[in-house]
């Protein structure tokens, strides 16, 4: 007897793009029986030749306040996400925490969560730690080695490396970071990187990720390579990424499939000179967040939102979509949302990166096949992230599984209202239970804390 079986399912397989027809037999919330299962199950659903994949694995996203999270008794961002049919993500990007690692992992350890999470150890937090609060200064060695205390107490928590967001702490140079990871005790660990800046620059700051993972023998994962050089750098970017690749290095990259960004309006990525490099006006730039959400800026509502509410969210439509197609096809590019909302406000990739890849870019524009899309959002992030029992349909694995129709699946989420969910999403199984069933969420508290040693 199976705790759960999905019968008529449609699965495919990712190395040879075969489709075959099968069920699925899950027990103790792993996959025992896929083909046919002869034995019953106590839940059972039918999938009805309807896609039936490995949840989808976000390599990159923002995590919920905690505090705010026990507050609203809701979580604002990985709510959104499984009714796409993410079941792991992970936090801690950009160089950026919420929350210690031991406070996220305590309270899902306890309470639970949507989604499995992981996290980073974000460098602008461990800077914050230490006392550095001005991003255009430098670590000076004691707060160097302060930070160093704080990843392998962070480590110890279950991090699974740290992250830096280079963009937002100018002040970190090259011999900064390598200070850093030369203190980190466990070589264990994966780095993750927003760029140090965009466009023109993106070429250098790229080469500058590359250097880190070459000198330190750490891999490197390039977060959301679309907004650092979708400006039209994208493909010597991808090549010199592909060189690196090809001489050993170990360099992975993401993207979400949008041509506009989210930043806060204080942040330096809108210092002084941002409009010149990218070779667009102050119309570009939507506020999504306060009195002026969905209001476009000029340069007086600008300078003045950045002076007195810089933390005020934005949209900048500066990117070429033609750009980003370019990097979600490159090899070592995989789906990740980046996605972030504040109080359901923010950037519609929070809740409709995955269903928008199989609308627009597999379905309509034919840009990736369903397969390819598919392996971008599990076995590829899996094995990014160690994570041996997930990615696969497959005896053994966990039974975190998305069940979706691939006429249908579809972003609704836009700029204008970003949180409304996707369609064609029939079911979101995490940890062998049913979570979302017709686009519904019926239990948000399935997913637990993943710590990279547990994995390995
Ligand atoms: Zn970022």
């Amino acid at each position: 007897m199976y705790d759960l079986k999905i019968i008529n399912s449609k699965i495919i397989d990712m190395e040879t793009g075969e489709e075959k027809t099968c069920d699925i037999g899950i027990k103790d919330g792993i996959i025992v029986d896929v083909g046919n299962c002869h034995g019953s199950g106590e839940i059972e659903i039918d999938a009805n030749l309807n896609i039936t994949s490995p949840g989808f694995i976000d390599i990159h996203i923002h995590e919920e306040e905690i505090d705010n999270v026990i507050k609203t008794n809701s979580f604002d961002v990985t709510n959104k996400m499984i009714l796409e049919g993410v079941t792991t993500a992970v936090a801690g990007n950009c160089g950026s925490n919420k929350q210690s690692i031991k406070k996220l992992a305590d309270y899902i350890n306890n309470c639970g969560a949507p989604i499995n999470y992981l996290s980073y150890v974000g460098h602008r937090y461990l800077r914050g730690l230490a006392g550095n609060i001005d991003p255009y200064s430098k670590a000076s060695e004691r707060q160097i080695k302060q930070m160093a205390e704080e990843v392998n107490k962070s480590l110890e928590d279950g991090a699974i490396g740290i992250s830096f967001g280079l963009e937002y702490s100018p002040g970190a140079d090259f011999e900064e970071i390598i200070s850093l990871l030369d203190l980190v005790k466990n070589r264990d660990i994966l780095l993750a990187a927003h760029y140090r800046k965009d466009a023109k620059y993106g070429i250098d700051s790229i080469k500058e990720l590359i250097e880190v993972s070459k000198c330190t023998s750490l891999p490197m994962q390039i977060s959301h390579i679309g907004s650092c050089t979708a400006f039209g750098m994208m493909e010597e970017s991808l090549e010199i990424v592909q060189n690196a690749v090809d001489e050993g290095i170990d360099l992975l990259a993401d993207c979400y499939p949008y041509d506009a960004f989210e930043a806060s309006i204080g942040s330096p990525v809108f210092d002084e000179g941002c409009f010149e490099l990218w070779n667009k006006s102050y119309d570009s730039i939507m506020l999504s967040e306060g009195p002026y959400r969905g209001k476009r800026c000029d340069k007086n509502l600008f300078l003045k939102l950045r002076e007195e509410y810089p933390t005020t969210l934005a949209i900048a439509y500066v990117m070429n979509e033609d750009e980003v197609i370019k990097a979600l096809q490159a090899a070592f590019v995989m789906i990740g949302s980046d996605g972030f909302f504040k109080k359901n406000q923010g950037h519609p990739r929070g809740a409709g990166t995955f269903p928008r890849v199989f609308k627009k870019y597999v379905r309509e524009m034919n840009k990736l096949s369903l397969r390819d899309a598919l392996r971008k959002m599990t076995v590829m992030p899996a094995e990014r992230l160690g994570l041996a029992n997930k990615g696969k349909l497959k005896v053994g694995f966990d039974a975190d599984i998305v069940i979706f129709n691939p006429e249908t699946v579809a972003d609704k989420a836009t700029f204008d209202e970003p949180t409304i969910p996707p369609e064609g999403i029939k079911y979101v199984i995490v940890g062998g239970k049913v979570a979302v069933e017709d686009n519904v969420l019926l239990n948000n508290r399935l997913g637990r804390f993943i710590e990279r040693k547990q994995e390995i």
